[in-house]
């Protein structure tokens, strides 16, 4: 069965230590090999700049981890191939795997359309709006005046929309999150989790998810432990509830993962420790859930929601 994952930091782990290899690596809980063993398919690599970086600074830091990407991601792996379009998911062939390069925050940008416009040429096909604080765009969830898009913020979206760009509403503040709604036409929560469960303002709340399945889109269930639950540990356990409240609220066709590997300090759930550990919650779903049900939450549902070109 084939497995997308829509976050993982790997990127940012490069980005901080250059001798790490894709291939294998005791740093990372992606790798290639990992990827193969767990069988993923599909696979997203955030661009994530962190707050540390001085603004002017930001776009040449995504310019930086977008070579990366190419150069020890892409370049060095033939049989991983980079996904822009519907079309490089349909093909890819039997042995091959794919990669989505995305956007979490649009700090890298400034105010600059240009800069968006850039990373979209260079293959970014998800656009996070936010990290958790604010930028130009908008507020991030952390930030307490919680605002929404500002104009230029709608211009963004504007620009997502007509590229057919995913516009991703993980980290973005409740206003935001709400005017993305109304203004996106590809919205996607590519790690987030139910609030209901959780009450973790990183969390979505059960009219947050109900508003995702309305307008046909998809959320990822995330593996962070403390979006999972209110205890110290989370378990694959976890996971499943909150995959089974999505559904429960109408989404079985709504909700896949997103697992936030590499981007958690080591901080994971009993048995999902790594990319290799996607087999165990696979062997957990196909008891609770029929193949077609298991194959779309690991697979079918964020990819049928890839914009077509
Ligand atoms: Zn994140």
């Amino acid at each position: 069965m084939k497995i997308f994952d829509a976050h993982c930091d790997v990127l940012y782990k490069m980005f901080l230590d250059s001798s790490i290899q894709f291939n294998e690596s005791e740093k990372l809980e992606v790798t290639l090999i990992g990827m193969i063993s767990g069988g993923i398919k599909v696979q997203c690599f955030a661009i994530f700049i962190p707050q540390s970086i001085h603004p002017e600074m930001r776009f040449n830091a995504a310019l930086y981890m977008i070579e990366l990407f190419y150069e020890k991601i892409i370049l060095p792996f033939p049989k991983l191939r980079v996904i822009t379009t519907q079309f490089d998911l349909e093909n890819l062939a039997e042995d091959e795997m794919g990669a989505i390069l995305t956007l979490e925050g649009c700090d890298a940008i400034g105010n600059d359309l240009v800069k968006l416009k850039t990373l979209l040429r260079l293959g970014v096909t998800s656009i996070g709006l936010t990290w958790n604080h604010s930028n130009y765009v908008a507020d991030g969830i952390l930030e307490e005046r919680g605002a929404g898009l500002s104009a230029f913020g709608k211009k963004v979206v504007s620009v997502l929309n007509t590229t057919h760009t995913w516009c991703d509403v993980s980290h973005l503040s409740e206003r935001g999150f709400w005017d993305v709604i109304e203004y996106s036409d590809y919205p996607v929560a590519s790690h987030s989790n139910c609030y209901s469960l959780c009450p973790n303002p990183r969390n979505l709340t059960n009219d947050q998810i109900e508003a995702l399945i309305d307008r046909n889109s998809v959320l990822g269930i995330t593996f962070v432990p403390e979006f999972l639950t209110s205890r110290n540990e989370a378990t694959v356990t976890d996971v499943l509830r909150h995959l089974e409240y999505v559904c429960s609220l109408g989404g079985e066709e709504h909700v896949g993962f997103g697992s936030d590997f590499d981007g958690t300090d080591g901080k994971l759930p009993k048995g999902l420790m790594n990319v290799r550990d996607y087999d165990h919650l696979m062997n957990e779903l196909v008891k609770y859930y029929s193949s077609k049900q298991v194959e779309n939450f690991m697979y079918r549902n964020f990819i049928n929601r890839y914009p077509k070109k």
